[in-house]
Parts: C-alpha cells; sequence; structure tokens
C-alpha cells in the first residue's frame, strides 16, 4: 500500500491510504441487469488539494466533513480527470479531533464559458487597461485596480481588491469570485488569491463568435453578418452639454440651462446566419463606416438634418456585410451588443473567417 498527498496523485495509482477531509457526499441510483444500487460520490482533500471521488461501497460511518483515513482506495482516470474510487475492499477509519485545513481548489473556466450565476472559478489570462481607484470600508481607505482580462474566447473586466496585478503576460488565477452586475459578468479577486505567472499565447485581435453561440455577456468578440433592420430612433440625437445624457425635447430635465450638442445613435439586428442580436452603436463606432464627422455634427452654420443622418446612417449598415466588436450586456429584452467599432468585412476577414468555418467543420 502506498501513502498519498492528494496533491501528489497525478496518475492511476492502486492501493492507496490517505487521510482526507470528506467535503461533500451524495447518493445516487444506479440501475442495471442486476437491479437497483446506490452509490456515493462528492469531493474530498487534505492540505494539498482536492478531488472527486465514486465510492461504490463507503461505510455508513462516513458522514461530510468528517477527518478519514481511508486505506485500500484505487485512482482511474474518468473523462481525462484523476477520480478517487472506493470499493468493498476499501477500509475507512473516523479520526475523530483531527483538524485539516484543506486547500481550496477552483474549476479552470475559459471566458467565453462563465455563466452568470455566482460562484468562484479559476481563470487564465493577460491584463490590461489597469485603472486605480480608491474606495473606503470601515473608515479605512483601501485600494481596488481593474482590468480586462482575455483569453482565447473572450474579455471580462476583472478587479483586484488591494493588490496590482502583472500586466502584459499569462497569469493564472485561482479563487476569482464570478458576479453578474448590470447585465454584465463582473469578475473580482481578493488580496489572498492565488496568482500564478504561466505560459499563455492569446491570438491578438477580437474573438469571433457565432450569434447562435452566445450565451453569456462577456466582452472583446466580434461577430460579423448582414444588418435586418434598423431602429427608428436611430440617427441624429441631442445630448445635454452638462450631463451628456440624451435629450428628448429642447432641453435637460434637470439642466435646463445647459444647452445641447449634437451626436449619433444607432440600433440594429444583425444577422450572420445562425441568429441575430440586437446591436446599439454610438458615434465611435459609427463615424468610420458611415462616413460622418464629428464637426458636421457641430458646424452651427449647417446644423446636421435628423433626415439626411438616418438616412446616410441607413445607406452604410443595411444589406451590407460587417464585422462588429463589442461586449455583450444582459437586459429584459435579451442579449444585445454594445458596438465598439463596426467595419466592412474585406478580403482580410474573409480569410480569417474561411480559417475559422474550416477548423469549425473539418
Ligand atoms: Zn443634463
Amino acid at each position: 500500500m502506498v501513502i498519498k498527498k492528494i496533491g501528489e496523485i497525478t496518475d492511476e495509482v492502486q492501493d492507496i491510504e490517505m487521510t482526507v477531509k470528506i467535503l461533500s457526499l451524495s447518493q445516487k441510483e444506479r440501475n442495471s441487469d442486476k437491479g437497483n444500487s446506490v452509490y456515493h460520490y462528492g469531493l474530498l482533500g487534505d492540505e494539498t488539494g482536492v478531488l472527486p471521488f465514486t465510492a461504490w461501497n463507503i461505510s455508513s460511518i462516513v458522514k461530510e466533513k468528517d477527518v478519514v483515513n481511508i486505506k485500500r482506495a484505487y485512482t482511474k482516470k474518468y473523462n481525462d480527470k484523476i477520480r478517487i474510487y472506493f470499493d468493498d475492499k476499501t477500509e475507512f477509519a473516523l479520526m475523530p479531533g483531527v483538524e485539516m485545513e484543506v486547500k481550496r481548489t477552483y474549476n479552470y473556466e475559459k471566458i467565453r464559458n462563465l455563466g452568470t450565476g455566482s460562484k468562484f472559478v479559476a481563470l487564465e489570462g493577460i491584463l490590461s487597461e489597469e485603472k486605480e481607484r480608491e474606495f473606503e470600508t470601515n473608515g479605512e481607505k483601501r485600494k481596488v485596480y481593474s482590468y480586462v482580462m482575455e483569453d482565447d474566447t473572450g474579455s471580462i473586466r476583472l478587479s483586484s481588491f488591494g493588490r496590482k496585478l502583472p500586466m502584459g503576460h499569462g497569469i493564472r488565477l485561482e479563487g476569482v469570485k464570478i458576479e453578474e452586475f448590470n447585465g454584465r459578468i463582473n469578475a473580482s479577486v481578493g488580496e489572498k488569491a492565488e496568482v500564478q505567472e504561466i505560459e499563455l499565447q492569446i491570438e491578438k485581435g477580437p474573438k469571433f463568435t457565432y450569434i447562435s453561440e452566445i450565451e453569456n455577456p462577456i466582452g472583446g468578440l466580434y461577430i460579423s453578418g448582414f444588418p435586418i433592420s434598423i431602429g427608428e430612433k436611430s440617427g441624429l440625437i441631442k445630448r445635454c452639454k452638462e450631463c451628456k445624457k440624451k435629450i428628448d425635447d429642447e432641453r435637460c430635465e434637470t439642466h435646463p440651462d445647459a444647452g445641447f450638442y449634437f451626436d449619433i445613435f444607432a440600433y440594429f439586428n444583425i444577422d450572420d446566419g445562425t441568429g441575430y442580436i440586437s446591436v446599439t452603436s454610438g458615434m465611435e463606432a459609427l463615424k468610420d463606416i458611415c462616413g460622418i464627422k464629428s464637426d458636421e455634427l457641430s458646424n452651427e452654420k449647417r446644423p446636421p438634418l435628423r433626415k439626411e443622418i438616418y438616412e446616410r446612417i441607413e445607406h452604410s449598415l443595411m444589406g451590407k456585410a460587417l464585422k462588429v466588436q463589442g461586449s455583450l450586456s444582459k437586459n429584459t429584452m435579451g442579449m444585445s451588443l454594445r458596438a465598439s467599432l463596426i467595419s466592412s468585412i474585406g478580403p482580410e476577414d474573409n480569410k480569417e473567417l474561411k480559417k475559422i468555418m474550416e477548423s469549425e467543420f473539418l
């Protein structure tokens, strides 16, 4: 028999002895030709790590949170992951009074697969765009650093409380808290979260996504397709000079004396053959594709005309093959894409799209 710590187990081993804490214990019914039987499964761990287990047979003295000495366990790979197994040869001895601090490990997830339910995960990616902010908690001033974290499937905002994180090369973060806030996924880490530098290559540029594959409100991706309908309130809008909010009448309700300036805005549905999604876009995303310059909007001698601006936007979007880069957010109407850049699809993109299509289908 070999005595093993959980962190040392990386392969299939027979006849192991281990002292572990049972972190969770559930039971399931199994139906086979021999009739119905019950087996147990869960997580166990020690100071070095956590692994899942399946117990074809487990002593009824074993409960959740118990520290147990286990003899004659074995490991096998299941779905390419190591799992511990107990059968009718396995022996269990409770170790009352023994305290064990279990090393928590987190499931590694790609950014695209981050659901919006609250949870803790491990993430790998590259950080950029550091911003520093101060906040007060219990009368104490603390700093929070925020970043854009990118992997090869997308990007999200990540906040780090009290600690600067390394930018520009690959890192792995353990224990990242995932929450949904204002229809977007937000990630955050505390000061104690483990940071590890890793080798990581990420292809530059935004991540191409099929609309039917969109599940979670992340950023840093692009879709390509054809606009199929444009919102009729798109086009020229007025904003308050003071608060920059869109104003529907002549003046802002909060700042009636502030005056206004012109801006442009568009919303439309884009279809890529797998589905459609609504896109919202402002001046930054629209100005190149629509050929609208900001001094046209501020020209007092020839103020912009609502109808003309609408038609120019409509003409440059509708029925054109477009690439839209941006961030997703979730609202009551479903998911929408806030565009940061809209451009025509050129020969370069066709090559890239072809490459993606081939890798998906070959
Ligand atoms: Zn205002």
